[in-house]
């Protein structure tokens, strides 16, 4: 049976947390958003408009970072908060908000420095989210030039495998588009994440499932987030659900899934994160009620009580 990394103390999953640990030596590493205040092309008119169906950009961003000025301010702040909060040592600067490739190189290459100028000698790493159609040679370039000396992270949204799926929820993109990126990828020294939704209403389990056959095809991807459908305020299915509510995951269906999908997944992807983080004020549903500590501390003890091990069961 395969096992996951060792030193992770949680041993049923390939944690990130443990992972950025073994890879920094021990030291605290914490991501700092920056919002460079990119749209997206699925919202400017480019794909489409109004966004992916699920998508109130103002969900995933904290107002700390909206409520300032410049990237370097917004970095400042959040270094300052991490380092008093949780005791951070070093940064990953994390370009999150949007679609943070969607802008001229030469304009991408203006704001990834400032960014990565602004606490050079704490800052280990950059992540930037994006969609797999903002991308092109010169840009993955820019990228990876930075690998000389920091970690990337190339976060990509794939969000479903299924091209009925994407087109219900006005993604404008295809898993086809995601695909050949990947495959172009295939030897980059970009860190790959792929970001997936679960719990879209028209999927049943096993076309969930079939997301770990699909990711684990791809040796590219090296990283993953897991998000539960979030249905928030300010959206289309938001508006759509409080016409007409559908099923979403509860906490402990959503358990049952995840103890069914972690064995399923190759044991060397590192999972950055089991399960969505909304703004209670914007969430609609589910409403789980409980703290993010505490909905990991169930997933902890759940999935440990009934021995779920990522990638053993994991078919490729
Ligand atoms: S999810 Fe991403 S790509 Fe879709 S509308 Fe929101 S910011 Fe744009």
């Amino acid at each position: 049976m395969p096992t996951p990394n060792n030193q992770n103390p949680l041993p049923y999953y390939n944690a990130y947390g443990p992972w950025l640990r073994k890879k920094f030596d021990g030291q605290k590493v914490y991501k700092v958003i920056a919002d460079a205040g990119f749209t997206c092309p699925n919202r400017d008119g480019t794909k489409g408009y109004g966004g992916c169906t699920y998508c109130n950009v103002d969900s995933f961003t904290p107002t700390l970072t909206r409520s300032l000025d410049t990237i370097p301010q917004q970095l400042l702040a959040s270094m300052a908060r991490a380092r008093g909060r949780f005791g951070a040592e070093k940064f990953i600067v994390y370009f999150q908000p949007n679609t943070n490739t969607y802008a001229p190189v030469e304009q991408l290459q203006s704001l990834y420095d400032d960014a990565l100028a602004t606490c050079p000698d704490d800052t280990v790493g950059l992540a930037v989210g994006t969609r797999p159609d903002c991308l092109n040679p010169a840009k993955i370039a820019l990228l990876e030039s930075y690998t000389d000396h920091l970690d990337v992270d190339l976060e990509l949204g794939m969000e479903s495998i299924h091209e009925d799926t994407l087109r219900k929820i006005n993604r404008g993109c295809s898993h086809a588009e995601l695909v050949r990126l990947l495959d172009s990828l295939s030897d980059s020294p970009l860190h790959l994440c792929v970001h997936v939704i679960l719990g879209f209403p028209w999927e049943s389990r096993d076309q969930m499932l079939a997301y770990a056959d699909e990711i684990n095809r791809h040796s590219a991807i090296g990283f993953i987030k897991l998000h539960h459908l979030h249905i928030v305020k300010g959206s289309i299915l938001g508006a759509q659900y409080q016409k007409n509510p559908f099923p979403v995951f509860d906490l402990d269906r959503y358990t049952d899934f995840l103890a069914d999908f972690l064995p399923r997944l190759r044991p060397d992807i590192v999972v950055q994160r089991l399960f969505g983080v909304a703004d209670k004020e914007l969430l609609i549903a589910p409403d789980w009620n409980l703290p993010k500590a505490a909905v990991q501390n169930h997933l902890d003890r759940e999935l440990t009580a009934r021995s779920v091990i990522q990638g053993s069961q994991c078919h490729r």
